[in-house]
């Protein structure tokens, strides 16, 4: 039996990465799929094909996540096109890093504003819709480095601390509504955002890992799988690591 069978669900940030493998094995699973992406047009309906493909709706929508209304906008668009929403994934985010002497204003604010705030546009978008279902899951992407905190990374560890903090807020908030809200916290997971790092730094990541290797977007999107169907129905307001055992 397919997991997700009947549910559909909003994931930001799908056009490559861990988004798209989670928009895939979500439509695996039979989950109706509508994704965002910022700038890759083409990547996007290139996924929007393999999905539907699989025999799901499937739609991708150019959307800042970081701007309120936009965030409004696509949640509106989404209700016309297909109907509801169940599962909301934010996943939407990127790193500009430096060391604290050297990080500029500019780069702190748009790392807040795209990681951070984008969880409460999207998440403040999709409210209305769960409480009148009375019932939804809202997965929000975090990181180990918001759990532990990292040198040059002040403006994404406070963003993503800061994701931690709001979704518990939100788990505690609309709990007695059947709206859970939990946390995924990948390590070092092998995608576009991490192949910046030299083979050097890669190797050295790699060989700190308990499970001796970096994950997959895959590894991260069955955690989402998890979150989003009925198999964590008494599950709220936690947060999982898919890290291969780093922060233990
Ligand atoms: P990625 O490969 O860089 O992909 C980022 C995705 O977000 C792309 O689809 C991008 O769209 C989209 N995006 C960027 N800015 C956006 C905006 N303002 N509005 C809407 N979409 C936007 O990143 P990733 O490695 O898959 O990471 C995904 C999430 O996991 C992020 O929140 C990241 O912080 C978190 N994470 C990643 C790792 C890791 O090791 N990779 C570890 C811990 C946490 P375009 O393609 O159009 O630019």
């Amino acid at each position: 039996m397919k997991l997700l069978e009947g549910k559909i669900a909003i994931i930001t940030g799908a056009s490559r990465g861990i988004g798209r493998g989670v928009a895939r094995i979500f439509a695996e699973q039979g989950a109706d799929v509508a994704f965002t992406y910022s700038s890759s047009a083409q990547a996007a309906e290139e996924l929007e094909k393999e999905l539907s493909a699989l025999g799901v709706r499937a739609k991708g929508y150019q959307s800042n996540a970081a701007d309120f209304d936009q965030a409004q906008q696509l949640v509106d668009q989404v209700l016309v096109d297909f109907g509801n929403i169940d599962v909301l994934i934010n996943n939407a985010g990127i790193t500009k890093d430096n060391l604290l002497m050297r990080l500029s204003e500019s780069d702190f604010d748009s790392v807040i504003e795209i990681n951070l705030k984008s969880v409460f546009n999207m998440t403040k978008a999709v409210q209305r819709t769960m409480l009148k279902n009375r019932k939804g899951s809202i997965i929000n992407m975090s990181s180990v480095v918001g759990v532990k905190g990292n040198a040059g990374q002040t403006n994404y560890a406070a963003s993503k601390a800061g994701v931690i903090g709001f979704s518990k807020s939100v788990a505690l908030e609309l709990g007695s509504r059947n709206i859970r809200c939990n946390v995924i916290a990948p390590g070092f997971i092998e995608t576009e955002m991490t192949a910046k790092l030299g083979e050097e730094v890669v190797k050295v990541w790699r060989d700190a890992i308990p499970l001796k290797r970096g994950g997959t977007p895959e590894d991260v999107a069955n955690a989402c799988v998890f979150l989003a169907s009925e198999l964590s129905s008494y599950i709220t307001g936690q947060v999982i690591n898919v890290d291969g055992g780093m922060l233990t």
